[in-house]
């Protein structure tokens, strides 16, 4: 989709968010920069906006097509996108399949485990704080939502789990867990935004046995495991060919 690119609005650690000519829009630029650990670790690795870019594209016209509303618009070139511009709730929703990182850091619970119903965790967006866990409790003191619309953005999150958990297993790979943003439009309505990319999503790949080898995400860059690239390459790879199959029945991507 065509649209002027006007001046920066806001870089953060993964993106760029560009003004446009057109006031509700905004364009999303995918950089190559990948950081873990708050930012503690960081390198460039040449591809991965691309990469990200596309993947994210295609997950959320999959969501639209499942009737679930994001702020895609369109892409604008290989490493960016047209976005509805929203103002981002400063919460970071995770939805967990199977047990592993930070949740098997902080309790008992063991590596692999099968969370059915899938967990739910929120956490307060705020890298100066360390983006801590919040409770029920210390959400509803922050006042940045209401009771509803809690509700509402968990309803979503849950939808989203369950039309990318179908996708995935379509290609052969299991949506270990993923961390989802969301804002207001300006009309109030909430959208999914941000991106849905393997620097978002734990991916494990179901033709692999082996447990490093299987992973594609961006446990390869925190663990150092190499082959950051080829990973999101691969899972690029399997959402092209997806898309030229006929759809299933419920996740019409
Ligand atoms: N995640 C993310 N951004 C964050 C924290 C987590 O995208 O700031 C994603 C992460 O990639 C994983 C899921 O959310 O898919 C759960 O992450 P977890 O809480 O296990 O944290 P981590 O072990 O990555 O520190």
């Amino acid at each position: 989709m065509k649209v002027h690119q006007g001046p920066l609005l806001y870089e953060g650690k993964a993106k760029r968010i560009f003004q446009t000519d057109h006031p509700e829009q905004v364009v999303l630029e995918f950089k190559d920069d990948a950081t873990a650990f708050n930012a503690l670790k960081h390198s460039i690795l040449q591809g991965k906006g691309v990469l990200n870019c596309q993947i994210s594209a295609h997950i959320f016209e999959c969501l639209e097509k499942n009737n679930v509303s994001t702020h895609y618009l369109g892409l604008a070139g290989n490493n960016s996108m047209v976005g509805q511009k929203i103002d981002v709730i400063p919460l970071e929703i995770v939805i967990r399949n199977i047990a592993t990182g930070s949740l098997c850091k902080q309790t008992p619970i063991v590596s692999e485990k099968e969370l059915d119903p899938p967990l739910l965790d929120i956490y307060y967006k705020d890298d100066n704080l360390g983006d801590p866990l919040l409770t029920e409790a210390r959400l509803k003191l922050l006042g940045l939502i209401t009771d509803r619309q809690r509700e509402e953005i968990e309803e979503i999150a849950r939808k989203v789990n369950s039309i990318l958990l179908e996708f995935f297993q379509t290609i052969d790979l299991t949506l270990v867990d993923f961390k989802l943003e969301m804002g207001f439009n300006n009309s109030g309505k909430i959208l999914v935004a941000d991106e849905i990319s393997p620097d978002t999503c734990r991916l494990w790949d179901q033709r692999l046995n082996d447990p490093e080898k299987r992973i594609l995400d961006k446990d390869r860059f925190r663990k150092n495991l190499g082959g950051v690239v080829e990973g999101y390459e691969e899972i690029l790879k399997r959402i092209q060919g997806a898309s030229g199959k006929p759809s299933n029945a419920v996740s019409d991507c």
